[in-house]
């Protein structure tokens, strides 16, 4: 008798513990679909509206054309790009500073240089310079196949764990972007968001015949660069000014 009681006790607690178990994952489960809050959904609409006409600007003042470039630029949150105390300033058209000294750039050089690699659906392109993401989050609202390569780590590694929070599928890796990403060339566009003192011949190699990269070339770090369209056609290379950038300098040792 004994026995069957501890054998009951014991089951008892059993299913005690299963009860808790599913009651824990039942409040969890239902944390996560908590719906928002009313203050959410009013920022969240405010910053859709801040959204909207910051896209009429680079409409009107910056002549962007590009059906897809406008949808990409109407849909990425760039409030989710910038640091907290930027929030108020995310859909300004002003480059802002992110960690480890570096910067977001501006909506309308992000829209500009994304309109000069006329992405396709499917086209493979390749970023230099992940940063916050914002750039990689709008190539990715043109094109299945984004590739994204950075220099510091941890912003790297911050940049991709919110790419793939927000569902946008950007393959990225922590290395000297000079280098291109030779495992996924030939790339049909290359945009290169740091300026170096001269086009990485790498980058050129990998670019397919007929591919487009745009590019910040010149220095010194603080003062103006050049933009650069690259066109590459058989081995004819096409180099377009685009006109004076300011961009951060391209790191690394080599
Ligand atoms: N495209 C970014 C802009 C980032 S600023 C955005 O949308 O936020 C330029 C970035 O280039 C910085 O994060 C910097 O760390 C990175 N960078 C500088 N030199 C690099 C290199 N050699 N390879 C890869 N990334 C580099």
């Amino acid at each position: 008798m004994a026995t069957t009681e501890v054998v009951k006790g014991r089951l008892m607690i059993l299913k005690l513990v299963a009860i808790a178990t599913v009651l824990m994952l039942f409040s969890a489960c239902a944390q996560d679909t908590t719906p928002p809050s009313q203050a959410e959904t009013e920022t969240e609409a405010a910053f859709a509206q801040a959204r909207e006409k910051m896209v009429e600007q680079l409409i009107e003042n910056w002549g962007i054309s590009d059906p897809g470039v406008i949808e990409a630029m109407e849909k990425v949150p760039r409030h989710r790009f910038v640091l907290p105390e930027y929030l108020d300033d995310a859909y300004e058209d002003t480059a802002l500073p992110i960690e480890h000294g570096q910067t977001i750039s501006s909506p309308s050089i992000v829209a500009t240089m994304t309109e000069q690699l006329r992405l396709k659906p499917g086209d493979r392109v390749l970023e230099i310079g992940t940063g916050s993401g914002y750039q990689a989050a709008v190539l990715a609202e043109l094109t299945n196949r984004v590739y994204s390569v950075e220099i510091i780590e941890p912003l790297g590694l911050k940049a991709a764990a919110l790419l793939e929070e927000l569902g946008y599928g950007v393959q990225a890796k922590i290395d000297d972007g000079y280098y291109g990403w030779a495992e996924y060339a030939p790339f049909d566009a290359i945009i290169v968001t740091a300026a170096p003192y001269h086009i990485p011949p790498p980058l050129l190699s990998q670019l397919k015949d007929g591919g487009r990269m745009v590019v910040p070339v010149g220095g010194p770090p603080g003062f103006y660069q050049t933009l650069w369209l690259v066109e590459k056609s058989g081995d004819q290379i096409k180099s377009t000014n685009l006109g004076p950038v300011r961009f951060v300098p391209l790191l690394g040792e080599r």
